[in-house]
């Protein structure tokens, strides 16, 4: 199936195609794995996510929740950069959009995400992107890295949303994670310091003179955790990196000591080959 919206997605030849992905996993094999699969489908492209027969009013909140994050990247995305609609979305517009993604947000959500996207849209981080050159949302980026001993390794990945500035750019990476303002600073550090490592790589290999790597928690975007590196500092950038890919490259994939289902949903081998019970690997995240 995933190869099958893949190659959906690769061949469309006009925007106004819409990719629906069904699937029929819910009564035969619950509600988590219905969830998991729709889950990979967005990840592979597929513009809106169809699980077959909820039962139930709490199994439409469970398939509207886990997709929450989701349905708020979608709002933000049309908002970021347009001055002119990020005064406009509304409840229909919010809808309208998180129903493409599969989501039927209860009021109360529809609320939460007007509040995250009006406080969001009127922070200094979005008036920033509004101000940058050849604003891009959903940027790709791939480069190889070369770990001491072992076999190069290919890093992938997506901004959400990176401008230029001159001869720099500003990466703003936007987070939905429920964090208490005060371990803001800390909660980047142990979580996201390698992706920012990656994300401001990416921008100096493409030859950028220096990158700003912005962190935004949307329920606090006036405290954005913002790093500077120069274009000097790639090389360092590139062996911390390498040090960290050294594990990948010489087969070494040691088991998270917190498993959730944030990050082992999709996991391939959360089934049959994960050293952790399976309702582990679908527990709550952790709060911090
Ligand atoms: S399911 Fe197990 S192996 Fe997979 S990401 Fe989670 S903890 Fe890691």
């Amino acid at each position: 199936m995933v190869l099958k919206i893949r190659a959906a997605v690769a061949t469309r030849r006009t925007p106004e195609t819409l990719i629906i992905a069904r699937t029929d996993a819910l009564q035969p094999l619950g509600l988590e794995e219905a969830i998991e699969r729709c889950n990979t489908y967005a990840e592979a492209g597929a513009d809106a996510l169809f699980v077959d027969a909820p039962a139930t009013r709490e199994q439409l909140g469970e398939i509207a929740v886990e997709h929450f994050g989701q349905a708020v990247r979608l709002v933000l995305e049309p908002v970021i950069g347009d001055p002119v609609l990020r005064e406009v979305v509304g409840p229909d517009l919010l809808r309208a959009l998180a129903g493409a993604e599969g989501a039927q947000p209860t009021d109360d959500e529809v609320e939460e995400v007007i509040s995250l996207v009006e406080r969001f849209a009127r922070s200094d981080v979005a008036y920033r992107l509004a101000r940058a050159a050849d604003l891009r949302r959903e940027e790709q980026f791939t480069f190889l890295v070369h770990p001491p001993g072992g076999q190069p390794v290919l890093v992938t990945g997506v901004v959400d949303a990176i401008g230029r500035e001159g001869d720099g750019r500003v990466i703003v990476d936007y987070k939905t994670d429920r964090v208490a303002a005060e371990d803001i600073a800390a909660h980047v550090e142990r979580d996201y310091a390698g992706q920012r490592l990656i994300y401001a790589l990416a921008a100096l290999r493409d030859g950028a003179a220096w990158v700003d790597v912005v962190h935004c928690f949307l329920e606090h975007p006036d405290q954005p955790v913002e790093v500077r590196f120069e274009a000097a500092d790639a090389p360092r950038l590139a062996a911390d990196l390498e040090g960290l890919a050294a594990g990948i490259a010489n087969g070494e994939f040691p088991v998270t000591d917190r498993p959730h289902r944030w990050l082992c949903q999709g996991c391939p081998g959360r089934a049959a080959l994960c050293s952790h019970p399976e309702e582990l690997t679908m527990a709550d995240p952790p709060p911090d």
